[in-house]
């Protein structure tokens, strides 16, 4: 199969990095063209992009030039990974160009029209993208992944849904990584924890609801969440004490089965970067462990561990996932593998 080619607005960016990394091997899709800021336009990617990652930035994108976000120059299909500030504006200009956008940035991620997509548990919410052409009159569409912390607690409850999700308390551990570069002063976040993380709390308690929600996430989930959000000195990884209440009166044993066999559209489909199996269950008594398990499933599973009843709720346990793989960059690859897979809409 001929690859598609793909795009990147804010390629510069710790997440743009990710994306062309995660991309360079990718079996459907070509990077063919980079954009960022004005800052950047004109200059090759190596001179605009300091690089960050522990792996070397790819010898096919050393040389491409920096193009400015302008609709119309790229590729049909482009991944976002702007800044916040200007992902609206930006987006929404590419989507009514034609273009299909795949974006991480929060701007976008509540609005009714646009699937907030986590492939193994809503990818139905993909119908909505036919009134979303009609109402707003893009020829192109805007899929958005969620908050790196709300993707990691969505696998984890999704199998629990079963058992009629009615309340759940979660505690994050999230990592320094998260917050971007530089993010957190060293100062602030070594030998330290910082318990305040702006706007995440309430990411997290909306945006679960809407991709566990009804009728591509316009009806909310009835669930109430409580969520507690803690920067923490690791690098990558963010790590989340869940406690939760069902309704159905579930054995042990009963939610040991649903975590481990959990899989979606992705696993199903067998696309090139769905994590098989989509959780790992783990046995070990102090596991997972952000720098022990962040990588595994290429960084795309979700690690459960300490699965066992709660006093107060009826079941709690730990989750973990990778914030700029799973939460970020392979979050929106793995949408658009299930775009082309089940609409053939990128080609
Ligand atoms: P970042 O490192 O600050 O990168 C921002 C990118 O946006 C750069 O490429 C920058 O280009 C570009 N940009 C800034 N202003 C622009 C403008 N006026 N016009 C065009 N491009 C502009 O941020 P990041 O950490 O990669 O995050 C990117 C997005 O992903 C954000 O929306 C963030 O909230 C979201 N996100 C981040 C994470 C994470 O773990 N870090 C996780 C999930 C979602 P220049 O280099 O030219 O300035």
């Amino acid at each position: 199969m001929k690859k598609i080619d793909v795009g990147v607005l804010g390629a510069t960016g710790m997440v743009g990095q990710q994306f062309v990394a995660r991309l360079e091997h990718h079996p459907w899709f070509h990077v063919s063209w980079l954009a960022a800021s004005e800052r950047s336009e004109g200059k090759r990617y190596d001179e605009a992009s300091a690089w960050r990652l522990a792996t070397p930035m790819p010898d096919a994108v050393r040389a491409l030039s920096v193009d400015a976000c302008i609709p119309g120059r790229g590729p049909k299909v482009v991944f976002s990974a702007l800044d916040a500030g200007v992902a609206g504006e930006v987006e929404e200009a590419f989507a009514r160009a034609g273009h299909i956008v795949l974006s991480n940035a929060r701007n976008h991620r509540m609005d009714p029209l646009i699937p907030l997509l986590v492939p193994e548990v809503n990818s139905d919410h993909l119908a909505v993208l036919a009134e979303q052409r009609r109402a707003k009159g893009w020829s192109g569409a805007i899929v958005t992944n969620p908050n790196c912390s709300t993707v990691v607690l969505v696998m984890a409850l999704a199998p629990l849904q079963r058992f009629g999700l009615k309340t759940a308390v979660v505690t994050t551990m999230q990592a320094a990584s998260g917050a971007g570069y530089p993010g957190v002063p060293s100062y602030d976040i070594l030998g330290n924890l910082v318990p305040f993380i702006g706007g995440e709390e309430e990411k997290i308690e909306t945006e679960t609801l809407k991709i566990l929600g009804s009728d591509a996430g316009r009806t909310p989930h009835a669930l109430v969440i409580s969520s507690h959000a803690n920067r923490v000195p690791v690098i990558d990884g963010h790590t989340m004490t869940v406690s939760v209440q069902v309704e159905a009166k579930a054995a042990l044993g009963d939610v040991r089965e649903a975590f481990r066999t959990f899989a979606g559209r992705p696993q199903e489909l067998k696309l090139p970067t769905a994590p098989i199996p989509a959780i790992l269950l783990r046995d070990e008594p102090n596991r997972p462990q952000p720098r022990l398990d962040a990588d595994l499933g290429g960084g795309m599973a979700v690690s459960v561990g300490r699965l066992r009843p709660c006093p107060v709720l009826s079941f709690r346990f730990v989750a973990l996932g990778h914030n700029t793989v799973r939460g970020a960059a392979g979050a929106s690859i793995l949408n658009a593998e299930l775009m082309q897979a089940e609409l053939q809409c990128l080609s």
